[in-house]
């Protein structure tokens, strides 16, 4: 029989109030059995924001470093851990283990990172403004945090928002993606294990437009927290905001990578080819635009065909180059792309169809997919597909290269592949992006610095992790003490 991993409120790991349940199936083998989770309603997340409440002026009110020596020992537990999170992560979400692998490690990392950062958040003291009166700031916590994330990063998108969150006296309610929620549960079977306080952190998995709305949108929520896509992020963002609450949402990207006349193409040719087709291009900040000079295009279209078809694909735990889709309707979704961009005439290099026979008949697998000749009006050079499919377009200078690239809704993450500094420096002026990276992958980010988009990608209310993730948990008092 499979097991149930149930909701956890108020420190009790228990069934939903209506006894639902939801699988969660292996995308590289949906034959196999499949794990079973507690399905929360409203009515759980309401339980679970009430316990958070109840709990948070005590959360809050523990000595800093105490907070930080939980989330250190949630991190040892972690690592502890770390192959069975890796195999569970691969095992509901796809990926590879060498992808896996240091996705978990992310997590433990950030734990440690905000344990240290816990006890030096407090405020800053300025001179005097007069007399005796000595004037600072105080950082105090925004009270409950509703956090809302997606299945492609299960376990580190969960850990950016929980340490920071908790760390700076926050209490939480959790929603996890319904694709891929066992990593994050795993991170509260681990707050739990390190003596978390009852209600401290909640966990309610269930479907977005219940669970998801309610802890975007109740009056017990002080804090929300969104990342995944646009389109659910706007919605999100004017539902919280609406309350009062602060929020960020963290959205899609559309993320390009220029490769100029300087580039080395052999070099530009794996930059792109691991943005694109890493983790299955299930990235936000995957590169799926490829903007190359003339000079170096058909030299750059030959590469990037030849990489896309050197790929294994397999089953994550098996890890080969690339695992599967994540689910059936996210694989229908990225070969309805590729039909879209042949009609929309781009012209298909490789790639694109489902895998068929022996081990691909029971998984979501797609051949990662290249599209040569692809003009800026094309749905292909303007949607997210998510999926392993890359758009190839040609410029005739650098110039238009820029103007290419920032043609687009979406602002994430930018390459440029280039061995000129002085288009480097153009570059990071000009992008119209969070992230800008020179001679790197669009993907891949550190954890203590900021992250987040611009335009469509981000509501650009305050970045993720490093110091950003504390500001945005945080409220300023300014404090003007006559003694
Ligand atoms: P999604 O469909 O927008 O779902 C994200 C989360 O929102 C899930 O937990 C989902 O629940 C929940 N949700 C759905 N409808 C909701 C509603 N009406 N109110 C509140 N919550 C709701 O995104 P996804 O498919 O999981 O993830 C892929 C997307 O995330 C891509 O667009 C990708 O670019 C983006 N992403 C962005 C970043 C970043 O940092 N910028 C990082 C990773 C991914 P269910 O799972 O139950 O539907
Ligand atoms: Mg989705």
């Amino acid at each position: 029989m499979t097991e149930t991993t149930n909701l956890y409120i108020d420190g009790e790991w228990v069934p939903a109030e209506d006894g639902s349940t939801f699988a969660v199936e292996n995308p590289a083998d949906t034959t196999e059995t499949v794990t079973e989770y507690a399905k929360g309603s409203t009515e759980d997340a309401q339980k679970g924001i009430d316990a958070a409440n109840e709990a948070q002026a005590d959360w809050e009110g523990m000595p800093a470093p105490d907070r930080g020596t939980i989330l250190r020992e949630t991190a040892k537990l972690l690592e502890e851990r770390k192959e069975d999170l890796t195999e569970q992560l691969s095992r509901e979400e796809g990926k590879t283990l060498s992808e896996a692998s240091p996705e978990v490690q992310r997590a433990i990392d950030i734990f440690y990172y905000y344990a240290e950062k816990a006890a030096d958040n407090a405020g800053t003291r300025k001179g005097p403004s007069g007399g005796r009166t000595s004037v600072y700031t105080k950082r105090e916590a925004l009270g409950v945090a509703g956090l809302v994330t997606p299945w492609n990063y299960p376990i580190a998108i969960p850990a950016w928002k929980i340490a920071p969150a908790l760390a700076t006296g926050n209490t939480i309610v959790l929603k996890p993606a319904s694709a891929a929620p066992g990593p994050a549960a795993s991170i509260v079977q681990a707050l739990e294990d390190a003596g978390i306080p009852d209600g401290v952190i909640n966990f309610v998995p269930g479907s977005g437009s219940d669970v998801g709305a309610e802890l975007t949108s109740n009056d017990g929520i002080d804090a929300v927290s969104f990342t995944g896509s646009s389109e659910v992020g706007h919605h999100v963002y004017d539902a919280a905001t609406d309350n009062m609450a602060r929020a960020q949402a963290e959205m899609g990207g559309k993320n390009p990578a220029i490769i100029t006349d300087s580039a080395d193409v052999e070099e530009a040719v794996d930059i792109v080819g691991a943005g694109a087709f890493g983790v299955t291009g299930q990235a936000c900040t995957a590169c799926s635009r490829a903007i190359v000079h003339t000079d170096v295009y058909d030299e750059f279209v030959e590469g990037i065909v030849e990489y896309a078809e050197s790929i294994d694909i397999g089953p994550g735990v098996e890890d080969l180059g690339m695992g599967p889709h994540v689910t059936q309707s996210e694989l229908e979704s990225t070969l309805e792309y590729v039909d879209v961009a042949a009609n929309e005439g781009a012209t298909h290099e490789t790639g694109g169809e489902r895998l068929e026979g022996d081990e691909y008949d029971d998984g979501y697998y797609v051949s990662p997919a290249v599209f040569s000749d692809v003009e800026r009006d094309m749905r292909i050079f303007q949607e997210e597909v998510f999926g392993p499919v890359l758009a190839v377009t040609e410029v005739d200078d650098f110039e238009e290269a820029i103007e290419a690239s920032n043609d687009s809704d979406f602002g994430l993450s930018s390459s440029v592949v280039t061995d000129d500094l002085n288009e480097a420096h153009e570059f990071i002026e000009r992008t119209e992006a969070g992230v800008a990276k020179v001679n790197e992958k669009t993907t891949g980010l550190e954890l203590h610095v900021p992250f987040g988009g611009k335009k469509d990608s981000s509501t650009n209310t305050y970045r993720e992790q490093g110091d950003a993730g504390l500001d945005f948990f945080t409220e300023i008092k300014t404090v003007y003490l006559n003694t």
